[in-house]
């Protein structure tokens, strides 16, 4: 037998419900990915954003400048390659914002005014594979791009919240949001001194890799896991105490519109977020079920990126939403998507109902009806009994059967797989559209 090819390590396969999964499987079916897409779509357009698709590859440079050159993703997570035709430098997109500014410069997009915008899709990380975490992952990311007041950062806090409880999660219970200010520029850099300052007079008690970051982006050392160090980076000094007047009142009046719905938050003076992009408001959404993979969301005001990408001066605000930890957290929480199973099963009695069935089955797919039709192998059709057996497996709640006699007479037996013994009915084959909602799930 031929070698057994397998998918690249931390790049999954997803696939729907009906298939079994391996004992050691861990991620989501398609069924519920689907089903947490749709109702993305549906929230997103409620709020009035609009879809954007960018390449999977962009110029390696793209993301040097837009995430930061000392950052996890540049220094060690980017898929870089060159291109063998001509040598181009190219990544693996491992974020969408830079991607999506880069668009729309490119394209002059906020020439007519502000633009809300969402994307979704895969992504590419080099990271130690593990539950919640992979190298190909998904993000639906959405961000509002030419808005500087804090009603837009509102609107996103909000837009999540919709998501999130549409999905049947429950904030408190299920997952939580912090938020924090990360301040203006000249705050961060006041505060950056001090901090610097602190961590030099701490030397003692930095680990190898703080060291190394003091020197290069020592607000990453308040990033380290390291227990040893806990104590000293609590004492740290806090941005807080850098903010100014207006940046307070942007914060304030963030805070004012998620307290004026009941949105409960928590200020989290730790919240920085993994990219130097970020001004003003960040937030996360966490779950405590996950393990250490525990943010399932988070995003922020980046002011900053579109004139440092070389586009106009424009404000922007943006989250992205780590799909395959969502869905993990949905069936951790016990949520299941709404049936998916077809309306019907078509149960063809011998070859001479084969394609009539298939006649009526188009009619009713026509009609909105979703129909499961068995098919003939190369030894015909099997049994009815053994066709049934198909159709209640399947979920549908009806078969159509259709048979010699039926066919014969112009009807087609109408009977209804769940609910005990229910009678089987007959309808017209020359009207299908007429009684097709029977079958159509309300
Ligand atoms: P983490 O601290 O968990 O590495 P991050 O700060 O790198 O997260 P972001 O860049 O903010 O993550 O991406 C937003 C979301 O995308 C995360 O909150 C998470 O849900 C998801 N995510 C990030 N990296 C991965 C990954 N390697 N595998 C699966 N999901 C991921
Ligand atoms: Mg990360």
């Amino acid at each position: 037998m031929a070698e057994i090819l397998r998918a690249v390590k931390g790049m999954n396969d997803i696939f729907p419900a009906s298939v079994p999964r391996k004992a050691s499987e861990t991620l989501p079916t398609s069924n519920l990915w689907q089903w947490f897409e749709q109702t993305a779509r549906n929230v997103l357009q409620r709020y009035g954003y609009q879809n954007l698709m960018t390449p999977i590859v962009e110029p390696t440079s793209l993301f040097v400048r837009g995430i930061g050159e000392v950052t996890d993703i540049v220094e060690k997570e980017m898929y870089s390659f060159e291109d063998t035709m001509n040598g181009d430098k190219l990544t693996l997109r491992p974020e969408f914002t830079a991607g999506i500014v880069r668009a729309v410069i490119e394209h002059n997009a906020l020439y007519n005014g502000p633009l809300r915008l969402w994307s979704t899709g895969p992504l590419f990380r080099h990271e130690r594979p593990q539950k919640g975490r992979y190298r190909q992952f998904h993000q639906l990311d959405v961000e509002a791009l030419g808005f500087a007041g804090p009603d837009t950062d509102a609107e996103q806090i909000l837009l999540t919240r919709t998501l999130l409880r549409e999905l049947g999660l429950k904030e408190g219970e299920h997952i939580r949001l912090e938020i924090n200010s990360l301040g203006q520029p000249a705050e961060r850099a006041a505060h950056r001194a001090a901090l610097v300052g602190y961590f030099e007079a701490n030397a003692a008690l930095l680990d190898e890799d703080s060291q190394r970051r003091l020197k290069t982006n020592p607000l990453r050392i308040l990033d380290s896991k390291n227990p040893a160090m806990q104590a000293m980076i609590d004492a740290a000094p806090k941005l807080m105490a850098f903010l100014g007047p207006e940046t307070m009142a942007h914060f304030d009046a963030v805070r004012a519109v998620l307290d004026a719905v009941g949105l409960e938050y928590r200020i989290n003076p730790r919240l920085v977020r993994g990219l130097d992009y970020y001004n003003l408001t960040v937030f996360e959404w966490i779950t405590e079920q996950l393990g250490s993979q525990g943010t399932v969301c988070g995003g922020g005001r980046y002011d900053g990126l579109i004139e440092q990408l070389g586009g106009k001066p424009a404000p922007a605000v943006g989250w992205g939403l780590g799909i395959e930890r969502l869905l993990l957290l949905l069936e951790a929480v016990g949520v299941v998507p709404p049936d998916q199973a077809p309306d019907a099963y078509a149960v063809v009695g011998g070859d001479e109902a084969r394609v009539p069935a298939m006649v009526a089955a188009e009619a009713l797919r026509a009609a909105g009806v979703s129909v499961l039709q068995h098919a003939a192998g190369p030894e015909g059709l099997p049994s009815l009994k053994a066709q049934f057996k198909k159709a209640n497996a399947s979920g549908a709640r009806f078969a159509l059967v259709f048979a010699g006699e039926e066919l014969a007479r112009g009807v087609v037996g109408l009977k209804p797989l769940r609910g005990g013994e229910a009678e089987q009915v007959e309808r017209p084959l020359s009207d299908v559209a007429a009684w097709a909602a029977e079958l159509r799930n309300a």
